[in-house]
């Protein structure tokens, strides 16, 4: 008999057990003991379900003991009784992990009803209709649930019922039709799953609880979870709670509210509900709400009562709070309340106001905007001129904020696709569900003809920061044709339209997109990051325009300016093909002079962009596969450029051919062998940096990084070649031009030798790309292919690419910047691979001691944040 807790009443926990009890859990706790009217429950932790898969899917007997025992302690404190016919206990159940998942897996509510509790429910109410519509929504809702039967067949039966008696909706079916679905809904159940319909109610809340475990390994959580940064391990807890209700007449009721606007934040309650209504009326977007300000004239001791509480709790959590309540007949409750998820422009706007306000400090404020959100922002709005010309087809809620151009698809699948072949899908749906979540996530922009503000649809778009609009009743969906109709015109599946997310309007047509301007909130609020944060942030860039673009989003300098990019272009790509196929020294010095006056025209313009920046450039890179042509076309063109024979260029094509190009002859290992290639490269990087120190006077130290060093030796090799070549042209040129040469760290070995090879580099810059390929020993290039098999089977719960792996990458990261510093103190850091942009990575860059990071333009501004609340978690004040 183990004697550790797994279950709390809600009065037992409070709000810092949210790891414990889930976010739900433990909210539901602390406003119970915050005196806050809560219907009476327990938790169920997430320590019980992680044990559940310990144990191999099974709860174990003690804790079954310890819900009994809790469910024990709800009846005490309701006086109502687990299975009683005179005064039944009805409970919901409802899944809480740590972090919201919305929709991860429904709610079962009216649990405890059966063939004699919900007498017992009738005669207790006076309300015989009310208790057997309550069982049969308990039916549907556990066979869904719990037994995954399609809930389509229950509504069918719904329907015919109420097709034969001629009636239009569910309030016009009276107790007699309800028992007679009831009788319909019980068979086939017994139908489906081959066993009656369970009628103990301790059996099923066991079951219920089993369901709620078993969710946390879904699909579609499994996806959520990837796409939110939420660990697989941490388990749901589950909340048991005794039920109120909201379809208790017309003064009952129930809703949700947030305290403040969730999608501009401007401080005024926000939200819906509907009279007489049980809450899976309000999310599920089937009736349409009221206002929550109507219920001022609806129930106004309720309302008054109820704007004093969420005051109450926004107080007390120093943040906007989304809450769910109910009214059983003039009684307010709440059944939950948690910090709201919210369009960036409204974190923005909260953050800045609750500081003014004096509720928070500044540090705090900075960890309440979400970093990824910010590229909502910084996305693009309509070109103005395009969207005057367009005509508004039909208008709906606008959900989450945006503009978004793209061919419209009616399933999240066929959208997943055709964004996987390359197209800017529009997903159109009814209403959207949480299987259609990758879907979601593959669109421009989400289109729904249902639901309100709070709807699925509405809250996850504005999680993940995609354009939304909702209940958009205007337009109709033919799913057997696979059309969307408006007023006067049918669009086909594959047809454009564009949705602005910001005031629900939807166009018949495609429209512009253009990039944002940034102002107002988000310039106050990037300016406090700013000030607190450690880490430098600097841009990945390799052209004036996204050096430009990427000082208006803030980089401080440009940490990778990857050079071969600058030759990707359709005009230019030759001279660097010539250069690659070239046999002879002779030759590729001719390709090379080529090159020269090109690259060197590039750094001018990055230099001048980039005043007196930083500017790290680093020497050819460029993986063989990506850069010989493949196409006749292009290799006739290339030989008669070079004045030699198609077949002659061929062959050399072929002779370089490489099994596996990104471990293959590219980086130093190319300098190495054609040491010109540096000589031209230190030339256009010497030569443009002191043509521009000379004419616009800017204090220009370039930054020279060696690419792909795994031994000092190849380090010194081509170090050598550019000091020699930089210091003739400086001394030639009689100016004062000091220059670094550095290398970076992206290859396991030269990480293992970081104090060798720390010899001779001036800085390192970790390419965390290769690092992570290198040390995995997968491809960059085809990970992708097999990494799903990986998710799906749990062997990674994230792309390494995406996320650093801490574990094994960071450890090699961790290393190289100890044995750096050992051999050179003042060694400058930074990492420039895609995980420079990404927030969790982040904040493990700033622990291990770099000084910036450096990602593309646009995830600059999500870096900045990043680096600010990793110094408010983990405060560095000087070089570690
Ligand atoms: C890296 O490997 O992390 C890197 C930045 O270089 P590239 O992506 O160009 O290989
Ligand atoms: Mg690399």
């Amino acid at each position: 008999m183990e004697n550790k807790k797994y279950v709390y009443l809600f009065n037992e926990g409070n709000a810092s057990m949210k790891n414990l009890l889930g976010g739900k859990g433990a909210n539901l706790a602390e406003m119970t003991n915050l005196g806050i009217p809560v219907p009476a429950g327990f938790t169920i932790s997430t320590e019980a379900c992680i044990k559940y898969y310990e144990d191999g899917k099974v709860i174990s007997s003690y804790i079954i003991d310890q819900i009994y025992a809790s469910l024990k302690g709800i009846e005490e404190i309701t006086g109502k009784k687990f299975g009683s016919v005179e005064n039944p206990l009805l409970v919901s159940v409802r899944s809480g992990a740590r972090v919201s998942m919305p929709g991860m897996m429904d709610t079962i509510l009216n649990l405890g009803l059966n063939d004699d509790t919900v007498k017992g429910l009738a005669k207790l109410t006076g309300n015989e209709r009310f208790a057997y519509d309550s069982y049969r929504r308990f039916i549907q809702m556990f066979s869904d649930v719990v037994k995954g039967i399609e809930k389509r067949k229950f509504e069918d039966i719904l329907e015919d019922t109420k097709n034969a008696k001629g009636v239009e909706f569910d309030k016009d079916l009276d107790s007699s039709d309800l028992i007679n679905i009831i009788k319909k809904f019980k068979e086939l159940y017994r139908d489906e799953i081959g066993k009656d319909f369970p009628q103990e109610p301790e059996q099923q809340l066991i079951q219920s609880v089993t369901a709620v475990f078993d969710s946390w390994e879904n699909p579609r959580a499994v996806v959520y979870r990837r796409l939110n940064d939420i660990s697989g391990k941490w388990g749901t807890a589950v909340n048991v709670q005794s039920m109120v209700f909201g379809n208790m007449g017309e003064t009952s009721g129930t809703g949700v509210a947030f305290t403040r606007n969730p999608a501009t934040g401007e401080k005024s309650i926000f939200g819906e509900y509907l009279i007489n209504a049980q809450g899976e009326d309000v999310v599920a977007g089937i009736r349409t709400p009221e206002p929550i300000t109507k219920l001022k004239e609806d129930l106004p001791e309720c309302y008054s009562e109820f704007m004093d509480i969420a005051q109450k709790l926004e107080n007390h959590y120093k943040d906007m709070q989304d809450m769910e309540f109910t009214i059983e007949q003039g009684t307010l409750y709440f059944l939950q309340t948690r910090n709201g998820k919210r369009t960036a422009q409204s974190a923005l706007k909260i953050a800045v106001d609750m500081v003014e306000e004096g509720l928070i400090t500044k540090e705090e404020a900075i960890l309440k905007v979400e970093p990824r959100q910010l590229d909502t922002l910084l996305h693009p709005n309509f070109h103005s001129e395009e969207l005057k010309k367009a005509t508004v087809i039909a208008k709906g809620l606008p959900a989450s904020p945006g503009a978004a151009c793209g061919k419209i698809y009616f399933t999240a699948e066929d959208a997943k696709r055709h964004h996987d072949e390359g197209e800017k899908v529009i997903l159109v749906r009814l209403e959207t569900s949480p299987e259609d979540i990758e879907g979601m996530a593959a669109s421009e922009g989400i289109l729904t003809i249902r639901g309100g503000m709070t709807s699925h649809a509405a809250v996850v778009a504005r999680g993940m920061g995609i354009c939304c609009v909702a209940g958009c009743g205007g337009l109709i969906i033919d799913e057997s044709t696979k059309s969307l109709r408006s007023l006067n015109k049918v669009y086909k599946e594959g047809d454009y339209i564009s949705l602005d997310g910001s005031t629900g309007n939807v166009y018949g047509e495609s429209i512009k997109t253009v990039s944002p301007e940034i102002s107002g909130y988000f310039e106050i609020f990037m300016e406090w990051a700013d000030n607190i944060r450690y880490l430098k942030v600097r841009t990945n860039a390799d052209t004036p325009r996204d050096a430009k673009q990427a000082i208006e989003f803030g980089a401080e300098g440009i940490g990778l300016c990857r050079t071969e990019h600058m030759f990707f272009d359709e005009d230019r790509i030759s001279e660097v093909r010539e250069m690659i196929v070239s046999k002879t020294e002779e030759q590729r010095r001719k390709a090379l002079s080529k090159l020269l006056p090109r690259q060197k025209g590039d750094f001018i313009g990055i230099y001048e962009a980039m005043e007196d920046k930083p500017v790290t450039i680093r020497f050819l890179d460029p993986p063989l596969h990506e850069f010989l042509p493949t196409e006749t076309e292009d290799i006739k063109n290339l030989a008669q450029d070079m004045g030699i024979s198609f077949q002659e260029l061929k062959d050399t094509i072929d002779s370089l051919h490489e099994f596996n190009p990104m471990m293959g002859h590219r980086g130093c290992r190319l300098t190495v062998s054609y040491p010109e290639i540096a000589e031209m490269q230190t030339r256009a990087i010497i030569e443009a940096a002191i043509d521009v120190k000379k004419r616009k006077g800017y204090n220009i130290v370039p930054e020279i990084m060696i690419p792909l060093v795994g031994e000092i030796k190849e380090l010194k090799y081509v170090k050598d070649i550019v000091v020699k070549v930089a210091d003739e042209i400086i001394q030639k040129e009689n100016v004062d031009l000091k220059y670094k040469v550095g290398t970076m760290i992206e290859i396991p070995r030269a990480a293992i030798t970081a104090d060798e090879i720390a010899k001779e580099a001036e800085f390192f810059s970790f390419g965390t790309n290769d690092l992570t390929q290198m040390t995995f020993g997968f491809s960059r290039d085809d990970a992708g292919k097999f990494l799903n098999d990986y998710y799906e089977k749990k062997v990674y719960e994230f792309d390494p690419f995406e996320k650093l792996d801490q574990i094994g990458v960071g450890k090699l990261v961790e290393m190289s910047v100890e044995l750096g510093k050992k051999t050179r103190p003042d060694i400058h850091l930074g990492i420039c691979g895609e995980h420079g942009g990404d927030p969790s990575s982040v904040e493990f860059f700033h622990n291990v001691g770099l000084d910036y990071v450096s990602c593309s333009p646009f995830r600059v501004p999500v870096a900045r944040l990043a680096a600010a609340q990793a110094q408010v978690k983990h405060p560095r004040s000087s070089l570690k």
